[in-house]
């Protein structure tokens, strides 16, 4: 059981009912939200959508307008910030420029009562876990950008806090070394057992990251899942449309066949002869209008008409090569367009698809998921 998955387990976090108003405006809408202890929690959103608020409020540089947040089960409302358990780091770094990596690290444990050879076996632990072992001695202009990523983020796991807060810690850092990073946040995360939660615009790494994401629009949480779920069963076509590439295709239930599966439901789309059949849960009543939304790789392309649940012929308009996958776009009625993906690992032994090829798209029932919003 994962803990968010267990009624009984205990949040680390709990947002209850917390709105944020900047005089008239509302960054934060009336937001419920628990985390739990050792999660890698990320929250994910367009710009100005109050991820930073709502990580400003649990460092203590904001406070809510509305409602309250709960550090194990305490109200942490009136707490300062340098009373809270969480540390934060920013996405500059902040590092002192004429101290040495040793000494960054050392820096909030001597400001506070903690005895030096304390202190010298903290850093020590950190220099490890961040193995920036070697470079003890150097001042940040000494060392790369992943290096000085590295120290701050050394600097802000020595207290041992119970929450680190990281907003947007690999904006500075080119896409491969990010990627790289990516992989050693989420060993020190583990090997720490500390919970993180993370700010991010970057889909790609929430997702990479993350035991759950929070996909939020306007002050609010639009999904909140693991996120093979946000990527598998989008609740809407916003979470659907801002996670990866998707095909959404509006039409309307029709009245599934007598005898059909249970869950069964038969779309009527406008622009097209054949219906698309899927299944939901969700009770849809005939003529209900809903989204139909399929990512491009459950959709197989084919020259030869296969047997499936759902097959439709169309003309290849355009082609993206990725080198290890293509994508490609196939006009199935005037003006519609589906997206479909096949791997490249097989182009010598077949005849490559070309541009004004006729195809068969197709995919089976549970390809896809049915949406309302
Ligand atoms: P970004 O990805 O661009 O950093 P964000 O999702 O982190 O965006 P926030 O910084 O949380 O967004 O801001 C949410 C909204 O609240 C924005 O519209 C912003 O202009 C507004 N806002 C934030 N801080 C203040 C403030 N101190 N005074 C007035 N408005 C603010």
């Amino acid at each position: 059981f994962a803990p968010w998955d267990d009624p009984t387990a205990k949040p680390l976090i709990q947002f209850k009912n917390v709105t944020k108003r900047f005089g008239d405006f509302t960054a934060i809408d009336n937001l419920t939200l628990d985390i739990y202890a050792q999660e890698f929690f990320a929250l994910l959103g367009p710009s100005g959508c109050g991820k930073t608020t709502l990580m400003r409020m649990l460092g203590g540089f904001e406070t809510p307008t509305e409602g309250h947040i709960f550090l194990d089960g305490v109200d942490i409302g009136p707490v300062p910030p340098n009373e809270r358990p969480v540390n934060m780091m920013f996405q500059s770094y902040a590092l002192f420029p004429h101290l040495t990596v040793w000494d960054n690290i050392a820096f909030g444990l001597k400001r506070s009562d903690m005895p030096k050879d304390e202190i010298g076996d903290r850093v020590e632990k950190m220099l490890k876990l961040t193995q920036l072992g070697k470079f003890a001695k150097r001042k940040p202009h000494q060392i790369s950008g992943g290096q000085r990523q590295r120290v701050a983020l050394a600097r802000s796991l020595a207290k041992a806090p119970k929450l680190l807060l990281l907003d947007e810690p690999l904006g500075a850092l080119d896409k491969k070394l990010r990627h790289e990073t990516q992989f050693e946040l989420m060993d020190i995360q583990e090997t720490t057992g500390t919970t993180f939660v993370i700010v991010t615009h970057d889909q790609e790494e929430a997702m990479t990251v993350a035991s759950r994401v929070a996909v939020m629009v306007d002050g609010t949480l639009s999904q909140v899942a693991t996120p093979d779920q946000i990527y598998e069963a989008p609740n809407s076509t916003y979470v659907a449309d801002f996670i990866g590439d998707v095909n959404l295709i509006e039409g309307v239930i029709e009245v599934p066949e007598k005898g059909a599966a249970k869950d069964a439901v038969s779309i009527r789309w406008s622009s097209t002869e054949t219906p698309i059949n899927a299944t939901s849960d969700l009770g849809l009543a005939a003529a209900a209008t809903v989204h139909f939304a399929i990512r491009p790789e459950k959709v197989s392309i084919s020259t030869e008409k296969p047997e499936a649940d759902n097959v439709m012929s169309g003309k290849i308009l355009d082609i993206a090569y990725l080198g290890n996958i293509s994508t490609y776009h196939v006009e199935v009625a005037p003006g519609l367009i589906i997206k479909a993906q096949a791997t490249n690992v097989r182009r010598m032994s077949r005849r490559n698809l070309t541009w004004e090829d006729h195809v068969y798209l197709s995919w089976t029932d549970t390809a896809g998921v049915v949406l309302t919003s």
